[in-house]
């Protein structure tokens, strides 16, 4: 059904070609959400956004990185994508958890534009999987609300 698997794409080769290698670490070239998640098109400029390390980490342990979990790095080197660095992060061990974005018209036209998955989504704004679902069921609200003059 012309459905990519992330994980057959990114190669080793294709990794290469995209990252620069520092010390141990293999750093990311391209475009991250919010600067800190390596993120790529797969499948050409209208296949799906994902996140670089979550399907590395899906390759080496040959199972989808469960969905409570951040991809972060162990060894703290920022846009690194080796993946013997690459950790499943409980967001409950975190500090302190991403607070939800406010709700302003801007972040909610863009929410109703994206056609990024929620978790992409999610790591661009610093927001939760389920925030970006909320958001993005109040951006469908609010959409096409046609006004028509009543008595003018
Ligand atoms: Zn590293």
């Amino acid at each position: 059904m012309g459905a990519v698997n992330p994980a057959a794409v990114i190669t080793d080769e294709w990794l290469r070609a995209r990252t620069k290698p520092v010390g141990d670490c293999l750093v990311w070239q391209l475009s991250a959400a919010h600067g800190t998640q390596p993120t790529t098109k797969i499948g050409g400029r209208k296949g799906p956004m994902v996140l670089v390390r979550r399907v590395l980490w899906q390759r080496k342990h040959g199972q989808s990185m469960p969905r409570h979990v951040l991809a972060g790095v162990s060894c703290g080197t920022p846009l690194c994508v080796h993946e013997d660095h690459i950790v499943a992060i409980d967001r409950k061990e975190l500090p302190d958890p991403a607070p939800e974005p406010p709700l302003n018209p801007q972040l909610l036209h863009a929410i109703g534009e994206a056609d990024e998955p929620n978790e992409v989504l999610a790591a661009r704004i610093r927001s939760t999987e389920a925030g970006v679902a909320a958001l993005r069921l109040a951006s469908a609200w609010r959409a096409p609300i046609h006004h028509h003059a009543v008595g003018a």
